[in-house]
């Protein structure tokens, strides 16, 4: 039987979060010393955040950037670059999630170019892809997350650490998710796609779920093949929460 992959379960926090938020890493530190998750475990605060709370996570938490630039420095006011998330500390990066691609117009062609930024400097991107309710229903779906998977993950990725992260847009912060069918069916035809792709490399890839992940639908989701963690919005805010969707990888 091939070796059982870590899971990672990543907790988003996008635009929320301000100083006094840290106390709930300081309490997740204190839950996961008691009971050690059998998961790898990782939070992307907003960036304002990102060095204060690397420095106060236990080690058992890794920390990310929510997005990067894809140059290393220049003339970009307001973005934040791959170099300037590894020095405040961060491990990984989220990069395309649909919040991005909707609200700021991200292609697939600038998402690759921006995961071959974060791999110039170590930092393992957590790519996501996603179909929206009406890509579901029109049944176009499989073929829209397959070219975002083709088009967003650069070929320069062979050999390097990097994530997958299925998330339905129609999921996200909605309280609905994919039956457990649904999901088997979109991770294993991502798995097929990376192994095609980047061979036994491919086969090792974590794929995570995310949309509405929660600590009541957590152990089925987490269970199921191809499934290896989850990308949690809402539900990563509080260290309550956190905590029983880690326990239940
Ligand atoms: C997300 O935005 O990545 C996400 C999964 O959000 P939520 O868990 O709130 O649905």
């Amino acid at each position: 039987m091939a070796d059982r992959i870590r899971p990672l379960i990543a907790g988003n926090w996008k635009m929320n979060g301000i100083g006094r938020s840290i106390s709930e890493v300081e309490k997740l530190g204190r839950l996961l010393a008691a009971d050690p998750p059998n998961a790898d475990v990782a939070i992307f605060p907003p960036a304002t955040l990102l060095d204060r709370l690397t420095a106060a996570a236990p080690r058992a938490v890794a920390t990310g950037g929510q997005d990067c630039h894809p140059a290393a420095s220049g003339a970009f006011t307001g973005d934040v670059s791959a170099p300037q998330l590894k020095d405040a500390g961060a491990t990984f990066v989220i990069l395309g999630h649909s919040e991005r691609r909707a609200g700021h117009g991200e292609t697939d062609a600038l998402v690759g170019a921006k995961v071959l930024a974060a791999l110039a400097v170590g930092l393992a991107p957590i790519v996501c892809v996603g179909e929206t309710r009406a890509e579901r229903e029109g049944g176009t779906f499989e073929a829209i997350v397959a070219g975002q998977l083709a088009g967003s993950v650069p070929d320069e990725a062979a050999g390097q650490d990097f994530v997958i992260a299925y998330e339905p847009v129609w999921a996200i912060g909605t309280g609905l998710t994919p039956t457990s069918p649904e999901i088997m069916a979109m991770h294993g035809m991502i798995r097929d796609r990376l192994t095609a792709r980047f061979g036994d490399q491919g086969k090792r890839v974590r794929i995570l779920y995310g949309g509405s992940l929660k600590p009541a639908n957590a152990r089925e989701i987490l269970d199921l093949p191809n499934v290896n963690g989850g990308l949690v919005g809402g539900a990563s805010l509080l260290a309550d929460d956190f905590f029983a969707i880690i326990s239940a990888a």
